[in-house]
């Protein structure tokens, strides 16, 4: 999978893409994640990229720089794309997308390649969002000052759940959200710190009955915390 990133801060990207998961994803040769300066995509001769919002406010994305961006990264036409059953997804990060959810992150392996959009100020000009974006997506109910950390939460998520790129299967298996559960709770050594114990089931060496403790209390934790994961 290839992953393209436009954004005015590329900087801000390299210590989350060059570290821990994501770096091993790509250093084994899962993902390719590409960081690309939209400023080098614009016409205009000092290379801006916004422009005031028209009827006043602050200032927004324009259009040219973000298409020219996108045709050149994409190699295609983006008039025609939508009609082709194109295999890139290109996604924009504002608060008024959908929100992110762990059910829906697998959707996105069916595309050999996602162009991620991370705007600032005000976000883009509108026709950036209903002729170009496929989607839109948010992080949360919340507004940050710009795309760009929304989309390397967005990465981050997507990478980790690439086949390979965590070697334990089981522990994503058994994560928040998964089954739809919230994780059950950890414990490591020592067994008793402060005379704080380790509950005993889980030092007694018996796999079953730590499997249904586990269970149990993944269930307890959801219905206490998140109960709407529980419905349906
Ligand atoms: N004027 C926008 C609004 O009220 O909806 C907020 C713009 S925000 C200051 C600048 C950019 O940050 C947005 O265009 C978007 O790319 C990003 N952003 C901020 N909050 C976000 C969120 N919760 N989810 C995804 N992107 C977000």
């Amino acid at each position: 999978m290839i992953i393209d990133i436009v954004t005015i801060f590329p900087e801000m990207f390299s210590p989350v893409l060059g570290e821990s998961i994501i770096k091993r994803s790509q250093d084994k040769g899962l993902v390719k994640i590409k960081v690309h300066d939209l400023r080098r995509f614009s016409d205009d001769p000092h290379k801006k990229v916004d422009s005031p919002s028209y009827g006043g406010g602050g200032m927004v994305f324009k259009v040219q720089p973000l298409f020219t961006a996108a045709e050149k990264i994409l190699g295609e036409d983006i008039f025609s794309r939508k009609k082709t059953g194109h295999k890139s997804r290109i996604i924009l990060f504002s608060p008024k997308g959908r929100i992110l959810k762990q059910k829906n992150i697998r959707k996105y392996f069916k595309y050999e390649r996602l162009l991620l959009l991370a705007p600032r100020y005000e976000g883009v000009d509108e026709r950036v969002r209903k002729y170009l974006a496929d989607e839109e997506i948010s992080i949360g109910d919340y507004v940050l000052s710009g795309g760009e950390l929304p989309t390397m939460v967005f990465v981050d998520t997507l990478v980790r759940l690439v086949p390979g790129v965590v070697s334990d299967k089981e522990s994503i298996k058994n994560e928040s959200f998964e089954k739809p559960l919230l994780d059950f709770p950890h414990y490591t050594k020592p067994a008793e710190y402060m005379g704080m114990k380790v509950p005993l089931v889980l030092v007694s060496g018996n796999h079953k009955a730590i499997a249904d403790w586990r269970k149990q209390k993944s269930i307890e934790i959801t219905q206490k915390r998140r109960p709407d994961l529980l419905k349906g």
